[in-house]
């Protein structure tokens, strides 16, 4: 079993194992059950913790309290299909973005590979809950805030980086009545700009509640400086179809750079599409509304991937609508999603795999007693086999999940494991003796061609069973494999004849 190189609280496993997704799940009305932090204290970071999700204590003099010293990302995990392993969308450009707000801010920039863990064992501590119907995910929000408590108006000398997430939906309203917001600003280049700070958050909601207020839940901001420019919604890029060809705000200091917005324009020009990222005049743009030119609007964001845009609406009610919702919006939406939950091919190379997530489950002492010694079992599959391993292990966490079997207690993720040369797939289970013999039933009816046997330090590197299964032939001693007096002794089942 590896080892997180991050610490893993008690209560962790209980947390996971407690949690029931809801049927309904909105957008971030439900919390995982885990969540990740790290502290930072005169420059250098300390040890990641994964651990229940709950309050946490701060000082009230803290910064982020009294200065909104707080800069975040959002990003998703997609798991969708039968036998889909969990997968994040452009993580990295998750970590670039936050160490350009951070630096805006003079933050401590989180280092990539303390991101990516933070990531990793949210996502993967959570994988078994990230639900499996396109459009829905596991949504991860990392954020990073000064932990000092001092009036001083310089950086904070102490952090606290963390990660919490929510299985949720897409984020979709239908098409979005939006409002012109013609007077407040949210951002100004040269202020916090484009970061991704808190503050920025802040100075939409003014605007953003009184427009809710009229029936518009979105507002369209302008520049800070002529109130004439397109800028964005508050937490969506904002594309126009006009003669055909797509129109975006081109980033100008005050512009979220989003993930989204990116990969839409390499996509749509990957499609066929012209893309423009220019300034784009609010008043050209509602003249071109009148006349038709421009036929479409749209939003898009890691939250709701792409929203169609129905009115755009101004303060007296005048009310501009595009002759044509979820067109254009429609297919792009449906090309991203695809990729980002691996129903398409990613010529970009835009995904990547949640690194698995194991932890050690010491049986409870009530456990041992209860149903005898703790035993462990790697359950070993061909790669062609997958599927089968996974339906396996899913009928292990169903056990495990519905309570029935108290004595299953730990089932691992499906991962590859180097033996000597050999990469193996494999996964394990733990669980108390008077398990075994439903242990043994269940592999046996999966149909492996499987081994399953303990693990030792120092038996995986030439563990005869192993190397033969492998297809090295080698002599075979079962009596290795059966110590007496441990609690390790299982390996009796395959299709393979030893
Ligand atoms: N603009 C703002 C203000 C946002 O909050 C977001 C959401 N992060 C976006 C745009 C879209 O960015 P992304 O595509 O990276 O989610």
């Amino acid at each position: 079993m590896s080892t997180p190189s991050y610490n893993v609280a008690t209560g962790v496993a209980t947390a996971l194992a407690g949690f029931r997704l809801p049927e309904q799940l909105g957008f971030g009305n439900v919390a995982a059950p885990v969540m990740f932090a790290a502290n930072c204290t005169a420059g250098s970071w300390g040890r990641g913790e994964l651990l229940p999700y709950g309050p946490i204590e701060i000082l009230p003099g803290a910064r982020v309290l009294q200065y909104a010293e707080l800069v975040f990302e959002g990003l998703k995990a997609y798991r969708v299909g039968a036998a889909a392993w969990p997968n994040l969308f452009r993580p990295r450009d998750n970590w670039l973005r936050l160490t350009r707000s951070a630096t805006r801010l003079s933050m401590q920039p989180v280092p990539e590979e303390l991101f990516m863990q933070g990531l990793d064992a949210v996502a993967g501590a959570c994988e078994r809950l990230i639900p499996r119907r396109s459009s829905q995910s596991l949504y991860l929000r990392p954020f990073l805030f000064g932990t000092e408590a001092s009036y001083q108006l310089r950086n904070s000398t102490s952090f606290r980086f963390m990660v919490i997430a929510n299985p949720v939906e897409i984020y979709s309203t239908g098409p979005m009545r939006v409002a012109i917001e013609r007077r407040d600003v949210r951002a100004t280049a040269g202020g916090v700009g484009e970061a991704k700070a808190a503050a920025n958050y802040a100075a939409a909601l003014r605007a953003s509640t009184a427009a809710t207020a009229r029936g518009y839940p979105m507002t369209l901001w302008l520049d800070a400086q002529e109130h004439r420019w397109l800028q964005e919604l508050s937490g969506m890029n904002l594309f126009a179809v006009i003669g055909g060809e797509l129109h975006t705000p081109e980033l100008d200091g005050a512009i979220l750079a989003g993930i989204t917005r990116d990969s839409l324009i390499r996509l749509a020009r990957h499609l066929g599409l012209t893309v423009h990222e220019r300034r784009i005049a609010l008043d050209e743009l509602l003249a071109k509304l009148q006349t038709g030119e421009c036929s479409e609007l749209f939003a898009c964001g890691t939250a709701a991937i792409v929203s169609p845009i129905g009115v755009l609406g101004e303060a007296d009610g005048v009310e501009y609508a595009p002759r044509s919702v979820d067109v254009v919006a429609a297919r792009l939406r449906e090309a991203l999603l695809a990729i980002q939950e691996r129903r398409a091919a990613d010529p970009f190379g835009w995904t990547r795999d949640v690194a698995p997530f194991e932890i050690a489950v010491r049986p409870a002492a009530g456990a041992v007693e209860r149903g005898g010694a703790p035993w462990h079992a790697h359950v070993y599959y061909l790669p062609e086999e997958r599927h089968r391993a996974d339906a396996l292990r899913e009928r292990f966490v169903g056990l495990r999940e519905s309570g029935a079997e108290p004595q299953l207690l730990f089932v691992g993720t499906l991962r590859d494991t180097q033996v000597g040369p050999h990469v193996v797939p494999q996964f394990e289970v733990h669980f108390t003796s008077d398990l075994v013999p439903t242990v043994e039933s269940l592999v046996r009816e999966s149909g492996l061609t499987t081994l399953v046997h303990p693990l030792t330090a120092d038996d995986l590197a030439d563990h005869t069973t192993l190397g033969r299964w492998l297809g090295t032939p080698l002599p075979l001693d079962l009596s290795t494999l059966d110590p007496p007096g441990t609690n390790q002794g299982f390996a009796r089942f395959g299709k393979t004849d030893f």
